[in-house]
C-alpha cells in the first residue's frame, strides 16, 4: 500500500514500472536524454555547433561536427561524460537521487541499479554537481518535491548563436528546458516554485 501524507521520503510521480517501460533499451535511454540535452536541436559537445550530421553506422561516435570535425554523443560535454556506465542507469540514477528526499546513498544505488558502489558514489556526485551547480547548496529548509527533471549540457560549451538563440526564447525566471531542473519546493501551507539552473 502506498501513502501520499505530506512528509512521507519518497514522493513517485512516475511509478517504478512506468521508469522501467520508459527505460527499457539503450535506444530509448539515449534518445531521452538527446530530448532533454538538445531540445530538438542537435548541438556539438565540443564547441556548442549545430551543423551536424549522423555518421554512418555510428561510429566511432553516433554524431559529428562539421564546425569542429569532432565526433560526439549525447553524453560529450555532459555529467555523462567519460563513463561507460550504460545511459539506462543514468536514468534510473538521476530518478532514484531526485525522487529520495534523504538522498540515496551509495549502497543502496549499487544495489539498485548493479554497479559497484564505487561507480554508484561517482554517478551520485556527478549528478549532484548537475544538479546544484558549483555554488549550489542542497539546504532548501524544508521538503523539496521534484516535479520534473531537466539535466542540461553546459552552457559554456555552447556557441555564442546558441546561448543567444536560448537566452532569446526565455526569460530568467523560465530557463531552457536544455539547462535547467525544477524543483517545487514546499514550505509550510503555501508553496512556491524556483528553476535550479544547471552549469
Ligand atoms: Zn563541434
Amino acid at each position: 500500500m502506498s501513502q501520499t501524507a505530506p512528509g512521507k521520503s519518497h514522493r513517485v510521480g512516475m511509478t517504478l514500472m512506468q521508469l522501467m517501460d520508459k527505460f527499457s533499451t539503450e535506444a530509448a535511454a539515449a534518445e531521452w536524454f538527446e530530448s532533454i540535452f538538445w531540445d530538438g536541436k542537435r548541438c556539438c559537445g565540443h564547441c556548442g555547433g549545430t551543423n551536424t550530421h549522423e555518421t554512418p553506422n555510428r561510429k566511432p561516435q553516433p554524431y559529428r561536427c562539421r564546425d569542429c570535425r569532432k565526433y560526439f554523443s549525447v553524453r560529450t560535454g555532459t555529467l555523462l561524460e567519460s563513463s561507460r556506465i550504460p545511459l539506462r542507469k543514468w536514468a534510473i540514477a538521476i530518478y532514484l537521487c531526485l525522487t529520495n528526499l534523504k538522498g540515496v546513498s551509495s549502497m543502496k544505488l549499487h544495489r539498485d541499479i548493479g554497479v559497484t558502489q564505487k561507480t554508484a558514489w561517482f554517478m551520485i556526485h556527478r549528478i549532484r554537481e548537475a544538479w546544484l551547480g558549483d555554488g549550489g547548496s542542497d539546504d532548501f529548509g524544508g521538503p523539496v518535491e521534484v516535479d520534473e527533471t531537466y539535466v542540461g549540457g553546459k552552457r559554456a560549451n555552447m556557441s555564442n548563436a546558441r546561448r543567444k538563440e536560448l537566452a532569446g526564447a526565455r526569460s530568467a525566471r523560465q530557463p531552457s528546458p536544455a539547462s535547467r531542473t525544477t524543483t517545487r519546493i514546499r514550505s509550510g501551507r503555501k508553496s512556491s516554485a524556483t528553476w535550479i539552473p544547471i552549469r
